[in-house]
């Protein structure tokens, strides 16, 4: 059972938690949790000693829901009394279709239906402020030192092989105050990285007219760049997820050169062939992400860009892909991903024609990676020999491994540090890198 357990599980009533999905379902998870634990709950580990069982799910694509709904499976024949929410609560005829005895099912950021649901099983203890042991910012998924903060939800959107703002609604973003005091929070908890993330950072108060806040006296706008510098404030690390090369993110450049804000971008930029753009009805399409590229590098030269690609979405041809290619040379991102198009039920691009047979596409996907894995290692390169202030993740017996500016948790690398000093984690290094492969460093302190 991939769940979260706490110690305080004597007497309060228990429930078992699976937490699937990406980044922004972990937030739900850890905000329900918290709410679990505001409340007395006892979170436990094991289905058995449960008295049921949430599961907080996936939908984005096939492989996801299947995984999804042998969780549901599996706890409800180890446990049997099951609440499901998340993505994949938006399918709840699905849902019942293969598990008819779950007890109650919710859609993706309804805690308060989740809570509802909990309580008509297992009624809520009467609260102990002397027992019940929780950190303000809550319960956290992520390792103690880095958290992730999500800035809204849902997406305006109408990319064509995406099914998000169907699941997930039109963008709904929180106010700024309330994100700044939750980051205060993590920070003052211990958070040392927050992980800015939303479907589209970019766009980030366009729903609520980037409505104003005050944050320790200044007002700020509910917007990315307003966000950005206020987060500049923490002295932690702040890292932007999921950013569109609007003319805006301009903005926010001098920030990551004064030393704010991490310089890293994660631009999820799907393909460079303006034909593949417009078929995938991708936002920002007719920005010109070279040329903006050229001038965030010229401001801030550490600038470190992750971006993902899809390649064999139906239509593509082989010009199409050379122009990719192309692109990715010219552009040379630092980590890149990339993906063979695969069909996600509900999307519109299901009815596109011209699909690309399966074959070539991982054909295609394999080019891009070995072309992407030299410019990779090339930009890496360049880092050696520099002294970093890095970020520790783990100390083992194997040894230390660390993360520096450019190394965003669990997508990216890692820098492995040789040390006399005793470290821990959650705590900055100035080390010398001494060595880069494709994707990792090595460095000394
Ligand atoms: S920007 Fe596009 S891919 Fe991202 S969530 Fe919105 S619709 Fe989906």
């Amino acid at each position: 059972m991939p769940a979260v357990s706490d110690r305080f599980a004597q007497t309060a009533p228990k429930v078992g938690f699976v937490s699937l999905g990406c980044p922004k379902a972990m937030v739900d998870s850890e905000r329900i949790l918290t709410q679990l634990r505001v409340e007395g709950y006892a979170v436990v580990g094991g289905y058995r000693e449960a008295d049921l069982v949430v599961v907080n799910t996936c939908g984005f694509i096939e492989a996801a829901q299947q995984e999804s709904l042998e969780a549901i499976g599996e706890a409800l024949a180890e446990n049997g009394k099951v609440i499901v929410t998340g993505c994949l609560g938006k399918r709840a005829a699905l849902i019942r279709e293969h598990h008819p005895q779950v007890l109650a099912i919710t859609g993706p950021h309804d805690y308060a239906a989740v809570m509802r649901a909990v309580h008509a099983q297992l009624a809520p203890p009467a609260h102990n402020p002397y027992t019940d042991l929780i950190p303000a910012s809550g319960i956290k998924l992520t390792p103690r030192h880095y958290a992730y903060l999500k800035i809204s939800e849902g997406c305006n959107h109408k990319c064509s092989f995406c099914i998000i703002p169907k699941l997930r609604g039109k963008l709904v973003s929180r106010p700024i105050g309330e994100v700044l005091r939750e980051a205060e929070r993590l920070v003052k908890d211990g958070v040392r990285e927050l992980l800015v993330v939303a479907q589209d950072t970019s766009a980030y108060g366009v729903d609520i007219k980037y409505k104003g806040s005050d944050w320790r006296g200044n007002d700020y706008r509910t917007h990315m760049t307003d966000l950005c510098q206020a987060l500049g404030e923490l002295s932690v690390w702040v890292r932007l997820h999921y950013v569109y090369p609007y003319p805006h993110v301009r903005e926010v450049i001098p920030l990551m050169a004064a030393g704010k804000l991490l310089p890293y971008l994660d631009i999820p930029l799907q393909h460079a062939s303006p034909r593949m753009l417009k078929a995938m009805r991708r936002p920002a399409a007719g920005e010109q992400a070279l040329q903006r590229i050229r001038e965030w590098r010229a401001v801030c030269p550490d600038l470190t860009i992750r971006s993902t690609f899809i390649v064999g979405f139906p239509g593509e041809t082989a010009a199409d892909f050379a122009e990719l290619l192309a692109f990715i040379k010219e552009a040379q991102l630092d980590r890149v991903g990339c993906f063979s198009y695969s069909p996600v039920d509900g999307a519109d691009a299901n009815a596109l024609p011209d699909w690309v047979p399966a074959e070539l596409a991982e054909e295609r996907r394999r080019m891009f990676m070995e072309t992407q894995a030299g410019i990779s290692a090339a930009r890496l390169q360049r880092l050696v020999g520099r002294e970093l202030t890095v970020l520790v993740d783990s100390v083992t017996g194997d040894g230390v491994v660390a993360r520096s500016f450019a190394d965003a948790p669990e997508i990216d690398g890692v820098v492995r540090v040789r040390t006399t000093e005793r470290l821990i984690p959650g705590q900055f290094v100035k080390v010398r890198i001494t060595q880069a492969d494709h994707y990792d460093l090595a460095a000394v302190t």
